[in-house]
């Protein structure tokens, strides 16, 4: 049931279906993005990421939580938008009324722009989205500290001495490494065009041929490929990993359609994120 993929030093695993459910774990991170359908296997990441308060992405979360109460498990730091976190949280009290057990996170409202710090060599930046509803992404990254280009010659004596002294021998590079954009039109790779060097991308494609017109993919806040190929060369990502298609297509279809539909130098670093064959899960 469960799609398993490998994208760049990454994995991710997780369901993702347009309008169905969509909920991805990427493990070496500690992160789980969305929760449109509960997962034992994924129940356990410490930062839950939502994108938006659609059913199909958060509608699970109540789902998850009890997984983790079972599991004697802490409450997870919940990142989603500033605009749907009283309404979230709101949610999970009626809840836990429900259930006479009460269901805690550590919520974190976020606006674009806002980082947080998850790891030492971790962080995460929210992003904007372009949906029908407030949305985010999230891109995460580590900042490493460079020698100047002019400092490169010093022995390691010398840096130590000139750090003593409170010289500024080094720039902050920002490496950016993982980002998720679910429900957002293509409009995103414009307004934060980071995404695009990314290392690995999880971009949402929910449409992939005649069948769904661009006019009407783009009143539902979608991408649709037609969209995506107009930018094939603009992808410089170690991996672009599409996922959130249409149940129009069935996920042989999905699989062909791309391989036939996209050059070359665009496919070889899409990684699919739909079974490889048989019918979609649930
Ligand atoms: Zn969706
Ligand atoms: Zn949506």
């Amino acid at each position: 049931m469960i799609t398993n993929v490998k994208a760049g030093p990454y994995t991710i695993a997780g369901v993702s279906l347009a309008g169905i459910h969509t909920s991805l774990q990427v493990r070496e991170l500690g992160v789980l993005f969305d929760a449109g359908i509960a997962l034992r296997s994924t129940a356990g990441a410490e930062h839950v990421f939502l994108s938006h308060g659609h059913a199909d992405h958060c509608g699970a979360l109540v789902s998850l939580l009890g997984m983790r109460g079972l599991m004697r498990m802490p409450p997870p730091i919940v990142y989603m938008p500033a605009e749907i976190a009283p309404s979230t949280e709101s949610a999970l009290a009626l809840f836990g009324q429900l259930q006479r057990h009460e269901f805690s996170i550590r919520s974190e409202p976020m606006l674009p722009g806002d980082e947080r710090a998850l790891r030492p060599d971790l962080s995460v930046r929210a992003f904007r989205t372009h949906h029908t509803t407030p949305s985010l992404g999230y891109q995460f990254f580590n900042r490493v500290q460079k020698l100047k280009p002019e400092h490169l010659g010093l022995s390691g004596k010398e840096i130590g001495e000139r750090r003593k002294r409170g010289d500024d021998l080094f720039d902050v590079e920002e490496r950016l490494e993982l980002a998720y954009a679910t429900d957002t039109l293509i409009h995103v790779l414009d307004t934060s065009p980071s995404l695009l060097t990314t290392r690995v991308l999880i971009l949402e494609c929910s449409f992939l041929d005649e069948r769904k017109n661009l006019a009407s993919s783009r009143a539902g806040g979608h991408i649709h490929l037609d969209e995506l190929l107009e930018r094939a060369d603009s992808f410089q990502n170690e991996a672009l990993v599409l996922m959130h298609f249409s149940q129009m297509y069935a996920p042989g279809e999905v699989h062909r359609t791309l391989e036939r539909r996209c050059p070359p130098s665009l496919f070889k670093r899409i990684v699919v994120f739909a079974p490889s064959k048989g019918p979609w899960p649930g």
